[in-house]
């Protein structure tokens, strides 16, 4: 029923003359794994532009090769280092009373360590796609080109921002695929909010997380990314659009 309910979404978007536009950010990497490898062959094989944010704690040295060997794929920073650092309401790596030049410093610290990678483009995704409200002032203040966190279509602010809006896997009771059903009630949500908005350039940000995914989701990944009905572009695209 819901994937009927996506295809009949998709075909109001054709009978527009539109192609929803995606992008791709996938998070967690600290190193050169097999996962990592089989997730950058992927957006190689289909061309689908991949985001990878990354933790800057982690081995530089082998993330390198990598991504030269992909120039197709961005690196941005997805947090210090990803440790929960909140009391309460949820994680986050930065504490309630944390300040803002001490979150920018920190910010500072992790950037460097990626910055001289292939691909790298000065972007920031919070862990846990958690915002601290000293954090947008901290990364204008460090001097960051955009960053990306969850759900918003058009988030306004100094600072670009393009967000995530759909996760390939659920995450109450252990990561696993989301599941086909649950994926195209989303997507499908997502895509009629846009129309009805006539906000059809509105990019949707696809959420992979490599290292959990299970081989129902890698499968799905793959059919998903290959679809020839959607626009897919990279985070640097989408950037230089504004
Ligand atoms: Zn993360």
């Amino acid at each position: 029923m819901r994937r009927l309910l996506l295809a009949l979404e998709l075909r109001r978007w054709r009978a527009a003359g539109r192609r929803p536009v995606l992008w791709w950010r996938d998070d967690d990497a600290r190193e050169d794994t097999p996962a990592l490898r089989r997730l950058i062959a992927l957006s190689v094989a289909t061309s689908a532009p991949l985001t990878v944010a990354a933790i800057p704690d982690g081995d530089r040295e082998g993330l390198a090769p990598l991504l030269a060997a992909a120039p197709g794929v961005t690196l941005v920073q997805h947090g210090v280092d990803h440790r929960n650092r909140r009391a309460e309401g949820g994680s986050g790596e930065f504490a309630a009373e944390t300040g803002v030049e001490e979150i920018t410093e920190a910010l500072q610290t992790g950037w460097a360590r990626l910055a001289i990678l292939p691909g790298a483009v000065k972007a920031f995704v919070p862990p846990w796609n958690f915002v601290h409200p000293a954090l947008p002032e901290a990364l204008s203040r460090a001097g960051y080109a955009a960053w990306s966190a969850w759900a918003e279509r058009r988030p306004a602010g100094a600072l670009a921002r393009i967000d995530a809006h759909l996760d390939l896997l659920r995450w109450g009771g252990g990561a696993r695929f989301r599941g086909e059903g649950a994926f195209a009630g989303r997507f499908t949500r997502l895509l009629a909010e846009r129309r009805q908005a006539g906000d059809w350039a509105a990019p949707i940000g696809l959420l992979t997380h490599h290292l959990d995914h299970d081989e129902a989701a890698w499968a799905f990944l793959e059919r998903f990314l290959a679809r020839r009905d959607l626009d897919w572009r990279g985070l640097p695209d989408l950037l230089a659009e504004g």
